[in-house]
């Protein structure tokens, strides 16, 4: 079935777009938003620029009737992320279980799944996560459970996203830790990098994936908001120095060289794998390898499939 023909007739699931970034190298997948907006608040959040009322997370209307219908035009084994533009975990999920019943679906159905999140919620539906072809990314920025209260105010705290790493890892499901995005003078110091990977390595994570902040107004604003010293700087790095690509401002390449390498060579010495999001260094990857940690999924189906 072609694109086209999906877009047009698909309700709730839509062909993964990455806000047309030129960098990414995703692969072909679908996704799905239980959630309009997303209720963790992180000052960085790309997806709120487009979204009125993010901060508000309301559940989707019609969206297990919407997703049936949707996943009988899909192709068969499809790989479906939850979510691009909201946290399938986001805090009314613990009360609502939306998240949970659309993955009751999608699973039983074969279709492949990647969970992206900053939630040790995701660990609650690892029953059937383990049924599926899944993988799941957490995002942790920083171990600095007080940085993290700043940068990411509603979000669980980084000791409980590591255990979730440790808790899924241990039962058998795939795990990437997304250690996204690196913002200059807030969480980009070596020391700060190394302890992420070290301790998600030691958990069970497999892979690294890391980008630097892309800036625009609004996160910008936010940003210098909370952490007044540091946005005057990040101000000059960005609107001064950067290069503004697609809507966002970039960081100068060589500046943005530095930190994936950064992060690159530690990942590496902690024997995980490495990507990068968004960058257009896609040579610095791990070969064989998605930015987004969907493969383990397929490497699991394979092994259960032997
Ligand atoms: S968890 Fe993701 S979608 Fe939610 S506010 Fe943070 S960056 Fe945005």
């Amino acid at each position: 079935m072609s694109p086209r023909i999906l877009r047009q007739g698909l309700r709730v699931v839509r062909l993964f777009d990455p806000w047309g970034s030129p960098y990414c190298t995703c692969p072909l997948k679908f996704t799905l938003n239980p959630y309009t907006g997303c209720g963790h608040g992180c000052l960085y959040c790309y997806a709120r620029s487009y979204i009125r009322g993010f901060s508000r997370p309301r559940p989707k209307a019609r969206l297990l009737r919407d997703l049936l219908h949707d996943l009988r035009l899909l192709p068969k084994g499809a790989l479906i992320e939850l979510s691009a533009s909201s946290d399938p975990y986001t805090p009314p999920e613990a009360v609502l279980g939306l998240t949970r019943k659309a993955l009751r679906y999608i699973a039983s159905r074969g279709f492949r799944i990647l969970v992206v999140t900053k939630s040790d919620l995701v660990v609650r539906d690892a029953d059937i996560l383990l049924r599926a072809e899944a993988s799941v990314a957490i995002t942790i920025t920083t171990l600095d459970d007080s940085l993290a209260r700043k940068l990411e105010p509603g979000a669980p705290s980084p000791t409980a996203r590591v255990e979730a790493v440790e808790k899924l890892s241990r039962l058998g499901i795939p795990v990437t830790v997304r250690l996204d995005p690196i913002i200059p003078y807030v969480n980009d110091s070596k020391e700060s990098i190394e302890e992420v990977v070290a301790r998600v390595a030691e958990a069970g994570a497999l892979q690294i994936t890391t980008s630097t902040y892309k800036a625009r107004p609004d996160s910008l604003r936010m940003l210098s908001e909370v952490f007044p010293d540091e946005g005057a700087k990040l101000r000059e790095l960005y609107i001064g120095k950067g290069v503004k690509t697609h809507g966002y401002y970039y960081l100068p390449p060589e500046l943005r060289l530095h930190y994936i390498l950064m992060v690159r060579e530690t990942a590496f010495k902690y024997g995980l794998a490495f990507a990068s999001c968004r960058e257009g260094f896609k040579f610095l990857n791990t070969p064989g390898i998605h930015c987004d940690g969907s493969l383990y999924a397929y490497l699991r189906g394979c092994e259960e499939r032997k």
